[in-house]
């Protein structure tokens, strides 16, 4: 992985230079312990990053993709994660050093985007069967009102 993807040199944004960002990164950094949470394809960032005033300007979109568990069938399903208007914004008083690193900006920014569920296709094929086998217990019931109509 090309670890500089993700740092901005403090020093190219002086003068009112805007340094446009648009790469496709390894998705490695986001590798997370919990193994249900699968990364594989690129992600993509887009945007730019700017001075103002005494602040780094961050603007991304964030796309990127992950493959977890359909929660009906388990099989694993992607899902497409999209962050449209990802915004940051540094102080540099605070943060003194020559080269910004947003790589735990973009990680957190998607992590917390991963939905609780997900299901294939947003309408697992699965669903049918397991929706039949609930209305089961109901026709059982059933069954047994032509033994009452007897009395
Ligand atoms: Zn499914």
């Amino acid at each position: 992985m090309k670890e500089d993807q993700f740092k901005i040199y403090i020093d190219r944004l002086k003068e009112g230079r805007k340094e446009k960002i648009e790469v496709e990164v390894d998705p490695a950094f986001l590798t997370l312990a919990d193994n249900e949470v699968l990364f594989n394809k690129p992600v993509k960032l887009t945007g730019e990053a700017y001075l103002a005033e005494n602040h780094l300007l961050l603007n991304l979109k964030i796309i990127a993709e992950a493959t977890m568990p359909c929660s009906i069938c388990n099989e694993p399903t992607q899902v497409p994660i999209a962050i449209k208007d990802f915004k940051q914004q540094i102080d540099l008083e605070e943060f003194a050093k020559p080269v910004y690193d947003f790589a735990d900006d973009v990680r957190t920014a998607i992590l917390l985007k991963i939905p609780p569920f997900a299901e294939c296709g947003g309408n697992c094929p699965d669903r049918k069967t397991v929706s039949k086998f609930l209305k089961q217990p109901a026709k059982d019931e059933g069954a047994n009102f032509p033994f009452q109509s007897l009395e």
